[in-house]
């Protein structure tokens, strides 16, 4: 995904007047226009600022990260901010850093880690660059800053910049003060370098209990913006931690890391969400100082931030869905229900769909829902001419061909065939469908009605309909059971009329149905998933978000798939005629055992 040789256009630079234009790009458009970025160096590795010095001329025009904490699934936000990095990384020249923050010692998962990688490959992406040949993996751990970011915090006390506080929890908030009232400072506050250092070492050594004392920046106590009280940059916590097991009972806090991981990997345009706004003005004060101080290399990072990625009906908060998983509400994090990418997946959205959709919706700086049915359209829009069409019966009914025998012989089975594709890829020829009708037949039930409802073009005693793909039939009635359930559906064969012959048109009718041979149809594990909320906003402004869980979620039918749909292979998606998209289950399908899930219908059917 990286750009191939420095300097040279990005891959698609030539389609660039066709990308949605957004603020972001306008501001990496001027950066390079002025040339902000042009002296960095690149030392091969994130580093320090002696380790980059030595380093040659970067040869990546722009660099941007995909920053997640391997506490989760990745989700639909998630791929919004991967197709905008390494989105801007490709078109621009530069690359996408993947990067795990994985500061913090709990809740981290190598589960998490593996599902995370494998999520963003594939949605399309991947983390090496290319120039002049040269290949380099930009797959880093934030855990790996530590010792850095320990040097940083003892550089930072050493130019009276931090300080350690022993206030407890509550004194520390009552003393931040609010948006009205200024901080008071802690009588911690005014501790000489050499005290700080010793306190903050002995922080390290293991010589306090966790929770009694901070290192804060000293900053401004009386600031406008509450982050810059002196925020909290390093705490006391004794946990093993995933990478560096127990090395570390000091951690460093999101705020104090983030900027720092950012400034070693040499970022050009760290774009995070609005939620981070206020946090900028820290980010700057921090790199800017260790800039100064000669622990990074100049020119620094700067964050960006853009709205969030909300869509209706779903929810996108890692904490929330991990619920939803631990709760059994849903079958695991890859369920189809669930709107994390592998749910997605499984779900039989495309990468391509999720890249288009992403595009549609745009970056912007001000904070919206985006209407669940743009990614069903997106998904539509992919699928409409690369699906192969199939038929399928969602709720079967047997219906009998009395005068088969007499016309054809006893047992006789047609050989019919169409396209799978009406719309093939120009210059190509559609694949082609093959499947048999004979005596029994299955069809939707509903397409039998015994007194028919006004304009009801389907099967009714003494109407003619095309089997679609096969003849024009008569109906001649049906059976019904005890309780007066239709058991069977009764029709006549049209000889002469099979579709593709010059037959064909002698017999008018006004409809066609969709069927599946009962010789050759194969029984088919089919599942009709619906949204998994009943409110557009599951969870804005606090609401419990289970108080919503759609009790209809997911229903499941066996159905009759035509032979073609039979075989299909795990992962496969298909158009059901008249029914909509689906895909053979990735984990659950198997040839000749079919098991489809409903990614969505032909129509938008969100918005009745
Ligand atoms: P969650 O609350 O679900 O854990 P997060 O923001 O804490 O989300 P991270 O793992 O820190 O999750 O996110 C990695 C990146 O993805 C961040 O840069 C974050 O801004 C971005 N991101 C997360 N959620 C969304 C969203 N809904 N829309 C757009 N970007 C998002
Ligand atoms: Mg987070």
């Amino acid at each position: 995904m990286n750009a191939p040789t420095p300097g040279a256009p990005a891959p698609d630079a030539g389609k660039e007047d066709h990308k949605p234009t957004n603020f972001l790009r306008g501001i990496i458009d001027r950066d390079l226009e002025q040339g902000t970025y042009a002296s960095r160096r690149w030392a091969g590795s994130p580093g320090d600022a002696a380790h980059q010095q030595q380093g040659q001329p970067d040869p990546a025009r722009i660099r941007t990260r995909f920053p997640p904490e391997p506490n989760g699934y990745l989700h639909v936000g998630h791929a919004k901010s991967i197709c905008l990095n390494f989105g801007l990384a490709r078109d621009y020249g530069g690359v996408c850093h993947m990067r795990f923050d994985d500061t913090n010692p709990e809740k981290e998962e190598q589960e998490y880690v593996d599902a995370i990688l494998d999520a963003v490959k594939w949605l399309g992406f991947g983390w090496d660059s290319a120039f002049k040949g040269q290949t380099e993996s930009h797959l880093y751990y934030a855990s790996n800053y530590f010792d850095f970011m320990y040097r940083a915090a003892e550089a930072l006390i050493t130019a009276g910049l931090a300080y350690v506080d022993e206030q407890t929890p509550d004194e520390m908030r009552a003393n931040r003060g609010d948006f009205s009232t200024p901080g008071k400072d802690s009588p911690f506050r005014g501790r000489t370098p050499d005290e700080n250092l010793a306190r903050f070492r002995e922080m390290r050594d293991g010589k306090l209990p966790d929770g009694a004392a901070v290192l804060r920046a000293k900053i401004d106590m009386a600031s406008p913006n509450i982050n810059m009280r002196d925020p909290a940059i390093y705490r006391i916590r004794r946990a093993t931690h995933h990478n560096t097991g127990d090395t570390w009972c000091i951690y460093p806090m999101y705020t104090f890391a983030h900027p720092i991981e950012d400034a070693l990997e040499q970022i050009t345009h760290s774009i995070c969400t609005l939620e981070f706004e206020d946090q900028r003005p820290f980010y700057d004060w921090l790199v800017d100082n260790l800039a100064t101080l000669g622990l990074l290399t100049q020119p620094v990072p700067r964050q960006y931030e853009f709205a969030r990625l909300n869509l209706t009906y779903v929810i996108t908060s890692k904490r929330k869905l991990k619920q939803l998983v631990d709760e059994g509400v849903v079958t695991g994090w890859d369920d189809p229900r669930m709107p994390t990418i592998a749910g997605l997946r499984r779900r039989g959205y495309t990468p391509e769909a999720i890249q288009l959709f992403c595009e549609r919706i745009g970056v912007s700086k001000s904070d919206s829902w985006i209407d669940y049915s743009t990614l069903d359209i997106a998904l539509r829009d992919d699928l409409e001419n690369k699906a192969h069409r199939g038929m399928a019966v969602l709720d079967p009914i047997k219906l009998v061909l009395t005068n088969w025998d007499e016309v054809f012989g006893a047992g006789h089975q047609e050989a019919c065939s169409l396209p799978a594709l009406p719309h093939p890829p120009e210059g190509t020829e559609s694949p082609v469908r093959h499947f048999t009708l004979g005596k029994d037949v299955w069809i939707e039930r509903e397409d039998f009605e015994e007194v028919p409802p006004k304009g009801y073009k389907r099967l009714f005693p003494g109407n003619k309909v095309r089997l679609k793909g096969g003849y024009v039939i008569e109906c001649t009635g049906c059976t019904r059971d005890a309780d007066g359930q239709v058991t069977e559906v009764h029709a006549t064969v049209v000889p002469d009329t099979k579709s593709g012959t010059p037959g064909a048109d002698t017999v008018k009718v006004k409809a066609a149905i969709t069927w599946v041979g009962a010789a050759d149809g194969v029984a088919a594990e089919v599942r009709l998933y619906d949204r998994l909320f009943t409110d557009a906003q599951p969870d804005a402004g606090g609401k419990d978000f289970k108080a919503s869980l759609n009790p209809a979620s997911v229903k499941v039918v066996t159905a009759y798939v035509e032979p073609s749909l039979a075989t299909a292979q795990p992962d496969q998606k298909f158009q059901f005629e008249r029914f909509g998209y689906f895909v053979a289950d990735r984990h659950d399908h198997a040839p000749g055992k079919p098991v489809f899930n409903k990614i969505t219908g032909l129509k938008d059917s969100w918005a009745k």
